[in-house]
């Protein structure tokens, strides 16, 4: 298989490259979920990334929708022109992006945006929902009083509440939470992370979620 130069493409420099977006993909900067073999979700690559998986024969198979093609200049031996096709899930052989993703005891990193995104954009207190520059991280058991920085001690909780709350426990701020924090699974927090899900990367995802996960029920409520 012909090569292509994704960098010039990008650029548009070379006339014989050409890359089409499907409606689909809504233009390229629409991200392809990346699985190993198995099926388990791995990372979001973006299209130059999946092309390079196709071109070292890395790519098993491949799930969801049409959301890139390709076309590459002409193989000098067949006359053909090259056409990849990039679809919305790509399943990959060979090594695994992140190491230690589907251990049972994997802790995600905490991040501010995946925490909002786990709460639904809800005030754990006051069950408001908020934009993310109106919400905080409050620690559940203050670090005053030995509290840490995880998933299980942090929720998201709107700037007025957590003025309320100060360096207390919700107990002694006669403060209650709405929901109990989780530590997402590896499967949940790469939906946590994505721009944004399709359709069909969601459902994907979503069907590795633990049964019991809170997401099943917070997706539901974001759709609807
Ligand atoms: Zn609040």
């Amino acid at each position: 298989m012909q090569g292509i130069d994704l960098e010039q493409a990008d650029h548009g420099v070379l006339d014989d490259l050409r890359i089409v977006a499907t409606p689909a993909a809504r233009g390229l900067s629409q991200l392809v979920l990346r699985t190993d073999v198995a099926g388990m979700p791995l990372e979001w690559i973006d299209y130059k990334e999946a092309a390079r998986l196709y071109h070292q024969e890395q790519v098993a198979y491949t799930c969801g929708s049409l959301l890139y093609e390709l076309y590459g200049g002409t193989n000098a031996r067949t006359g053909r022109r090259t056409i990849l096709e990039v679809n919305s899930i790509v399943a990959t052989v060979g090594h695994t992006g992140n190491p230690g993703n589907t251990r049972h005891d994997y802790v995600p990193p905490l991040n501010n945006q995946t925490l909002f995104r786990r709460d639904a954009y809800l005030c754990m207190y006051c069950a408001g929902r908020f934009p993310a520059r109106e919400l905080s991280r409050d620690h559940i058991r203050p670090f005053s009083q030995g509290g840490t920085d995880l998933w299980a001690n942090v929720v998201a909780a709107c700037r007025r509440c957590n003025n309320q709350k100060a360096s207390r426990t919700p107990e002694q701020a006669r403060m209650q939470l709405i929901a109990v924090p989780f530590t997402p699974t590896y499967a949940e927090y790469i939906f946590l992370k994505g721009r944004r899900v399709l359709a069909d990367q969601m459902e994907y995802l979503v069907a590795h979620f633990p049964r019991s996960s809170p997401l099943h029920d917070r997706i539901q409520r974001w759709l609807s």
